[in-house]
């Protein structure tokens, strides 16, 4: 998944068995990557890939039909602001090449690329069909994209992986995308986060404080994105109009799981402030800290975040707190 992942456990967990735990998390993970890598010829997204627009469905691992089955809910929920065919438009504004810089999409290639974005035209064998599972991408042309959701999905399949084997406290975090459980350390009552503040290096926005069990992710414009005539662009694009998105520095979502924290906070980024009501009226318990780009940034935490949430000391003026 071209990123690194960090794994803690408190002190008293002794140096061995946290060992033994790292290896759990970093097997698992590999054996999702193997799964779900674009660069690899014969995992099942790259044979979904190649396989487009052919009548014939191509098996795939029960989890990678799961991460599917869970995308797809979310592409429902947003109204298609997050669609895992999101492939064709990555391509289009140069983010899958080497160099990182492209030209402006003239107006025919950016209608070429939409015609082949879509996860209505992603089917799924039902979930009830004895196996194998399968799948298939029903346009030529047509690309799956999980990297709005696959690093969520794998953290907590480590987090599962690490319960089974008697893990009870520890801190699984994959390039930001994170779920906790237990306590870091006997004293202290739960994990506490600390969201990076991307307009000054090494400062914080702010703190939050995560329930036993739960996933959160950030979602931001600040560290991908291409250069096009000096303007930055982000490599979140949305799938309806095939423009990258603009408004937000950064998103951080909190949800039930990091797969949901993932796909939401990409999702949200998506639909923008004004747009969230309806995809969190999905998911109840699941909150959002939004930067938004304005001069002077804004910095918005959603209902269920409002008692959990520390600003650092440089934004308590900027913060207001929404529904
Ligand atoms: P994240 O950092 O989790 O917000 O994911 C961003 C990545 O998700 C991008 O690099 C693309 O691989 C993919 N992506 C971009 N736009 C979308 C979208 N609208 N829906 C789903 N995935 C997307
Ligand atoms: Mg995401």
């Amino acid at each position: 998944m071209g990123t690194s992942v960090a794994f803690s456990t408190p002190a008293a967990t002794g140096k061995e068995q946290h060992h033994q735990f790292q290896q759990l998390v970093f097997h698992t993970m590999q054996e999702d990557n193997d799964r779900l890598s674009c660069f690899l010829a014969e995992s099942d997204i790259s044979r979904l890939n190649a396989a487009a627009g052919s009548d014939t469905p191509t098996v795939i691992d029960r989890e990678t039909h799961e991460l599917l089955t869970l995308a797809l809910k979310i592409a429902a929920e947003s109204g298609g602001a997050f669609d895992p065919t999101v492939a064709p438009l990555m391509h289009l504004w140069g983010f899958r090449s080497s160099t990182r810089t492209a030209d402006y999409p003239t107006p025919e290639a950016l209608a070429a690329a939409l015609d082949r974005v879509g996860w209505q035209h992603l089917t799924l064998s039902p979930a009830t069909a004895a196996p194998p599972c399968s799948a298939a991408l029903q346009l030529t042309g047509m690309g799956l994209d999980l990297g709005a959701i696959a690093k969520g999905y794998t953290v907590d399949r480590a987090c599962e992986a690490l319960l089974a084997a008697g893990a009870t406290d520890f801190l699984v975090n994959l390039a930001g995308n994170m779920r906790s459980h237990g306590r870091p350390a006997p004293k202290r009552a739960a994990w506490r986060i600390a969201i990076r503040d991307p307009l000054h290096d090494d400062h914080w926005l702010g703190a939050i404080t995560l329930a036993a069990n739960e996933g959160i992710a950030t979602s931001g414009n600040y560290e991908q994105y291409v250069v096009i005539d000096g303007v930055r662009h982000t490599h979140i694009i949305d799938p309806r109009s095939g423009m990258p998105v603009t408004g937000l520095i950064s998103l951080t979502v909190v949800a039930s799981s990091a797969t949901e924290a993932d796909a939401l906070s990409t999702a949200l980024f998506v639909l923008g402030v004004d747009g969230r009501h309806e995809l969190l009226a999905h998911h109840p318990g699941c909150g959002a800290i939004y930067l938004t780009d304005a001069t002077p940034p804004r910095l918005l935490v959603t209902a269920a975040l409002h008692q959990r949430f520390t600003p650092a000391p440089a934004w308590q003026t900027a913060l207001t707190l929404i529904e």
